[in-house]
């Protein structure tokens, strides 16, 4: 058992199909730790910078469609970015989510429930899972600022002054 954060992104499909409320259910029921969450637009850099390990890939420019919102459209162009803190966060949630193809995803699965293959071959598979703690450090840094995630991870020097309202207060300050 280790402690792992985990990134979780629930995509444009499920904003579309009214299912952010039972995806953030389901991965509430692992009792795992909120850190940050923010509702998005996704610029086509921040969707490149993701998923640049898939470039070249046959699915390649629709999934930078999908997760842009370009697909679904306004004003379902957006995602809900999470950070999940906990011992073995990163299997918890890939399994919650199930096979990246919605159609092989276990019924019982995040995926499996509220996914689809459209016709035009699209994967609708609801939620991005971080696989591996290297890939949700990179991820994480990629979507939030140190400041949005509420626990000490990757600590960052801050400088300058930031204005009371943006200003995330630590618990030892409350
Ligand atoms: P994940 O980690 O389970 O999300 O899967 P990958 O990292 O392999 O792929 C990233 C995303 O690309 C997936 O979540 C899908 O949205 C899409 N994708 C992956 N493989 C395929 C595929 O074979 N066909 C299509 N249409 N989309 C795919
Ligand atoms: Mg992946």
């Amino acid at each position: 058992m280790s402690i792992q954060r985990s990134l979780v992104l629930i995509k444009p499909d499920a904003v579309r199909r009214s299912l952010m409320g039972p995806v953030l259910t389901k991965l509430e029921e692992t009792k795992l730790t909120l850190i940050a969450a923010r509702l998005t637009r996704v610029s086509p850099q921040l969707a490149a910078d993701h998923y640049a390990q898939h470039v070249g890939k046959p699915f390649y420019n629709q999934l930078m469609e999908y997760i842009t919102g370009k697909i679904h459209g306004a004003p379902y162009d957006k995602v809900v970015a999470l950070v999940y803190e906990g011992d073995d966060a990163i299997q918890k949630i890939r399994s919650l989510a199930g096979d990246t193809n919605p159609e092989k995803a276990q019924p019982n699965t995040v995926r499996g429930m509220f996914g689809r293959i459209t016709t035009a071959g699209l994967f609708e598979n609801v939620l991005h899972a971080s696989a591996t703690p290297l890939e949700a450090e990179r991820e994480i840094k990629l979507w939030f600022q140190p400041d949005e995630i509420l626990a000490d991870i990757y600590p960052t020097k801050k400088s300058g002054t930031t204005r009371a309202w943006e200003r995330i207060p630590a618990v030892s300050e409350l």
